[in-house]
């Protein structure tokens, strides 16, 4: 029962998503004006705006124009609804739950916009970096390695300075590191250097995952990024100059991150014999 509950929290969330989607790259506001046909500007009635139902009831098109109506509406409530019950599976009801959602929800936005417009909005990024840092005084940031490093000076901060010290490293992480590799993926697709975007999303993934998540993401998004865009690089030339959108395989990566990161990690440390 908490799972149907969960999955349709999500195809709204989703529902709502779409509306920031389509119009926060383009500073709209994403109250007014209600939703409406892009092509024939009719308001969309409110039983042709229930998630999933509606799309697959219109076939996919406007009631009044029969215009197509985009996939990508269905796919992001879908997307998102599954990935706040993987969320849900992972925390169950919990704070860390309320948080990682919130993440999610965030992250779906981002993937969006830039893989639609190639924009990351500030709007977004900075709300994030914002409510993550809040986050971190309720739910523990992975410390380590700044916690380490202190615990070797003889520093020992209590559990909520720990949190935050870990939000901040993980920012730290995120921004530092990303132009070494955004340097390495700027040279395998020609195309201008990263967005100050990208570098937003890494900071508020920082701050919410805490460094050694954040370096996990940084490395799978990379691998995800090089893994799709160096055979169609090779295969044709029709993707010669086309710009990837990075911080789409960065968000992929962060949420399965966000989701078995942490155990990836204890495993790795483990194998190395860090810990
Ligand atoms: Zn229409």
């Amino acid at each position: 029962m908490a799972y149907v509950i969960v999955g349709l929290f999500g195809l709204a969330f989703g529902s709502f998503l779409n509306v920031c989607i389509a119009r926060l790259p383009r500073h709209e506001s994403i109250v007014s004006p209600g939703s409406h046909c892009p092509r024939c500007a009719h308001p969309i009635r409110w039983y042709d705006n229930v998630p999933l139902l509606s799309y697959a009831l219109l076939g996919g098109r406007c009631r009044d124009c029969r215009a197509r109506i985009s996939p990508v509406y269905p796919i992001v409530e879908l997307v998102t609804a599954g990935v706040l019950l993987a969320d849900f599976y992972e925390y169950s009801l919990s704070p860390a739950f309320v948080k990682w959602a919130f993440f999610s929800l965030l992250i779906i936005l981002l993937i969006f916009t830039d893989l639609l417009e190639r924009r990351i909005p500030h709007a977004v990024t900075g709300l994030g970096i914002a409510s993550g840092l809040a986050f971190s005084f309720v739910v523990p940031v992975d410390n380590r390695p700044a916690g380490w490093l202190l615990a070797h000076w003889g520093v020992f901060p209590g559990a909520t300075m720990n949190s935050v010290i870990g939000a901040a490293a993980g920012a730290l992480a995120g921004g530092g590191l990303f132009y070494v590799v955004g340097e390495v993926f700027y040279r395998l697709r020609h195309v201008e250097g990263l967005g100050f975007g990208d570098v937003m999303l890494m900071l508020m993934a920082g701050v919410f995952m805490g460094a050694p998540m954040t370096l996990l993401t940084i490395m799978l998004g990379s691998f995800l990024g090089t893994l799709i865009a160096a055979p169609l690089h090779l295969a044709t030339t029709r993707f010669r100059n086309y710009a990837w959108p990075f911080g789409t395989f960065l968000g992929v990566a962060a949420i399965f991150s966000s989701l078995g990161g942490q155990a990836l990690i204890a495993a790795y440390l483990r194998w190395s014999g860090i810990s």
